[in-house]
């Protein structure tokens, strides 16, 4: 299985900075199913060519697989996929070209940015749908496509052809746009089973399709092809991109975080986004609402419904509520606390605080701070929002945070939400908790039972309301807590 990616800009060489290979090594890296090699077979001034060939092993093929795997039959081992693995491919050159895919370059900066001239060849694709496919897929992205089918045999004519093609883009593209459209396509050319499908292919998905994939005319079917016909992901992947359409700051992955892979979200908590993102789309949505959003509709409605003018959001996060609240003139006075200086940094880039008018800006107060110390400056509004928040406190410091919130900060009303673990059991894929940093989870007894305690012992009163839809077997996904002060005290 070979790619090659030519460049005729100057000089051509750029194109080793960019996909961080030297032009005069060859250089191998191991997969799961075989080894992929990087070499130039031309590195000069005005034409530079990079090759990736990709060696399957089909042994090794069938055991990266592991035992969990829904396809595990004869079949892996008498297939095309050591010849034409183009998803396979696709799986090595995101591995392979992972910094040049995200569009880094330390040594260059300015060279992600800029679109070059580049030719894309593919000597032997499979694609289920001929050179019509490849063309309603490349085309709308700016590329030029040559695909031409590859006859069976040369010797039988009559046999026809294969469902193989020789394709060859060319255009003008950013190298990581270039690489994220073969990454998400050439899969989709290839319409085989490649791999498990895990659920955090929704989210790989999302955030190699970024900037393109919303728009594409053909979007349909390439999320339906990319996750294996898997409905439900596609379901939630497209009411993602439908989102997308019209909020693309607000829902796309900040990219800071493609620098730590370590903080990307675990398979639990994307399943856990997936289903939650399936329980928002229902009821005949035009547009999926997923549970974060509709948390924040709620936590809203109450605050409006208690006649708050003032409200500090205690772990706000990256400021989604806070920038809810500063879009209704009603909430003269608006905090945001967070204990992670990384949030409050996309926060402030999420809100445009640098750019945000005068008169907005002075409605806002966002500092860091840490919710088991007390602290003056949580002090002096009308409502405390502690949102998905309190299951983040190991427990021996729950009794500090209810201290600082309850006797300290003393707001009239502090609304309290955290995820209902008997509702759990409606997530597909999940297996322990909801988010791999929660210390807990409760029952809506368990959180009843605390809550009203605290009530008890700080002079308020206590209600409960479900958030997102009341399962009549095990509940909302999300409970909120609506403590009132008492007048008394
Ligand atoms: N309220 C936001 C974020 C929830 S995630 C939302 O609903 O979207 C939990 C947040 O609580 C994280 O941003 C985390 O940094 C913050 N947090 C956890 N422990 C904290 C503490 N002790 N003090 C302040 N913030 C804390």
């Amino acid at each position: 299985m070979l790619l090659t990616i030519t460049t005729t800009a100057r000089p051509a060489t750029d194109l080793g900075f960019l996909l961080h290979k030297h032009p005069e090594r060859v250089q191998e890296f191991g997969q799961s199913f075989g080894t992929a090699t990087v070499f130039y077979p031309e590195a000069g001034d005005e034409r530079c060519t990079a090759a990736l060939v990709l060696e399957v092993d089909p042994i090794a093929l069938v055991r990266s697989r592991g035992k969990g795997s829904p396809d595990f039959s004869l079949s892996q081992y008498v297939n095309d996929r050591p010849y034409a693995a183009s998803s396979l491919l696709a799986v090595a050159l995101a591995d392979v070209f992972r910094t040049a895919r995200a569009g880094r370059c330390r040594a260059r900066p300015e060279l992600p940015g800029t679109p070059l001239p580049l030719e894309l060849r593919l000597p032997a694709l499979p694609c289920r749908g001929g050179p019509g496919l490849a063309r309603r897929l490349f085309e709308p992205l700016g590329w030029e496509v040559a695909a031409q089918p590859i006859v069976l045999d040369d010797g039988f004519p009559e046999w026809g052809e294969s469902r193989y093609v020789r394709l060859t883009l060319s255009g003008s593209a950013r190298l990581a746009d270039a690489l994220n459209h073969l990454y998400v396509l050439l899969p989709v050319l290839d319409d085989g089973k490649h791999y498990w499908i895990a659920p955090d292919e929704v989210d790989k998905l999302i955030r190699a399709g970024e900037g393109w994939l919303h728009g594409h005319p053909e979007r349909g079917l390439i999320t339906r092809r990319y996750l294996g016909r898997r409905s439900k992901l596609a379901r939630t992947a497209l009411a993602r991109l439908a989102e997308l359409g019209d909020e693309t700051e607000e829902q796309l992955e900040p990219a800071v975080e493609e620098d730590a892979p370590a903080d990307e979200p675990d398979a639990q908590e994307v399943a856990v986004r997936d289903a939650e993102a399936r329980e928002g789309a229902g009821g005949g949505a035009p547009k999926g609402r997923s549970l974060s959003v509709r948390r924040r509709e709620a936590v809203l409605a109450k605050l409006e419904q208690l006649g708050a003018a003032s409200v500090i959001d205690l772990g706000c996060g990256q400021g989604e509520l806070v920038g809810a609240l500063l879009a209704r003139p009603r909430f003269a006075r608006v905090g945001g606390m967070d204990v992670s200086s990384m949030a409050l940094t996309i926060a402030a880039r999420k809100l445009r605080l640098d750019r945000m008018p005068d008169n907005r800006r002075a409605r806002l107060t966002l500092f860091q701070g840490a919710l088991t110390y007390t602290d003056k400056r949580l002090s002096g509004y009308d409502a405390a929002v502690l949102m998905e928040v309190i299951e983040h406190v190991d427990p021996p410091r729950l009794a500090a945070l209810e201290r600082v919130v309850f006797a300290h900060a003393r707001p009239g009303h502090v609304l309290v939400t955290t995820p209902n673990i008997e509702h759990n059991v409606r997530y597909e894929f999940l297996t322990g908790l909801r988010h791999p940093d929660h210390r807990f989870e409760w029952t809506r007894a368990e959180f009843a039972a605390w809550a009203t305690r605290v009530a008890g012992q700080y002079g308020y009163q206590v209600a409960f309301e479900p958030v997102g839809d009341d399962d009549p077997e095990v509940g909302p996904p999300t409970q909120m807590g609506v403590f009132t002060r008492d007048q008394r005290s």
